[in-house]
């Protein structure tokens, strides 16, 4: 089993006159794992951190063997931005170039560029369903919002985002979007809640955080339906790696190792790593195909 980071914790329920479904999560312990396997720099940590709280919040809407992904594929320096959970809140997000930075430093942005925003929904049978849209600003939370509004035409505020100063981090957000058939006074009521929400980060750093978000997006017009954990779980293991080897082939496999004699692994989500020696490497030569 690959890393696995404390429990962050979410809140699901519906809210004014029961037309609006909500998530609203802290994610700061995965933030920390994120920052543990990835030594990203700080705009990279940021551009993963809220990739990873999006599916978090997105895991809500998922039931059963269901999962959830975001696939970011912007021509900035970051390279593609991928982030994965199951209906368990169990998560995990890579990116190709996580030490990426570019100005300004402020907009993460800035390291995603312009390209191809996707949301990844698979089916309990594993059936892909995938729907893109432009990448809008690269923050993540307006890009999943501007996603939902025009590839599924279902209204959608959503903020995420982070308090930091100096080592103390603090990350979380909220998805709140409108159920079938929501009233124009429920939208615009939203809208004006949204529009005068103070910044995130002095939210993130109350005594309650997502309780005051509840308050002040809902006053006292919401009900609370499920509390649940949320996690960096990578599932990655160490038969997985050797099956992936195996489909190198012989001839592959014996060029590496007679060349190294050895092999080093490391998985992409988490950076754990897998090693695999000499005797090892010819136990796989022998059960891969020519
Ligand atoms: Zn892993």
């Amino acid at each position: 089993m690959g890393k696995v980071s404390k429990a962050g914790r979410v809140l699901r329920g519906v809210a004014l006159n029961k037309e609006l479904k909500f998530a609203v999560g802290l994610s700061t312990p995965i933030t920390q794992t994120i920052l543990e396997a990835h030594q990203p720099s700080a705009q990279g940590l940021l551009a993963m951190s809220r990739a990873a709280t999006a599916v978090g919040l997105l895991s809500t809407t998922i039931k059963g063997r269901q999962q959830i992904g975001l696939q970011v594929n912007g021509d900035g320096p970051l390279g593609e931005l991928y982030a994965l959970s199951n209906s368990e809140g169990e998560l995990r997000v890579t990116a190709g170039n996580p030490s990426a930075s570019a100005e300004p430093h402020s907009e993460i942005g800035a390291i995603v560029g312009t390209g191809r925003f996707t949301l990844i929904k698979t089916s309990d049978s594993g059936e892909p369903y995938r729907g893109t849209v432009p990448i809008f600003t690269g923050g993540i939370a307006e890009d999943l919002a501007y996603y939902f509004m025009f590839s599924e035409q279902v209204p959608t505020a959503c903020g995420i985002g982070e308090s930091i100063e100096g080592d103390h981090l603090l990350t979380g957000g909220y998805l709140v979007q409108s159920l079938p058939s929501p009233s124009e006074e429920t939208l615009s009521t939203l809208e004006q809640r949204v529009v005068t929400l103070p910044p995130l980060k002095d939210i993130l750093n109350s005594e309650r955080p997502l309780e005051m978000l509840l308050e002040l997006l809902f006053m006292d017009d919401y009900e609370i339906l499920e509390e649940s954990d949320i996690t960096f779980k990578c599932p990655c293991e160490r038969p997985k790696f050797a099956r992936t080897l195996l489909t190198l082939g012989k001839t592959e496999l014996r060029k590496i190792r007679e060349e190294d004699g050895e092999m080093n692994i490391a998985c992409h989500f988490c950076g754990d790593q897998f090693h695999f020696n000499d005797a090892e490497i010819g136990a796989l030569i022998s059960g891969a195909r020519d």
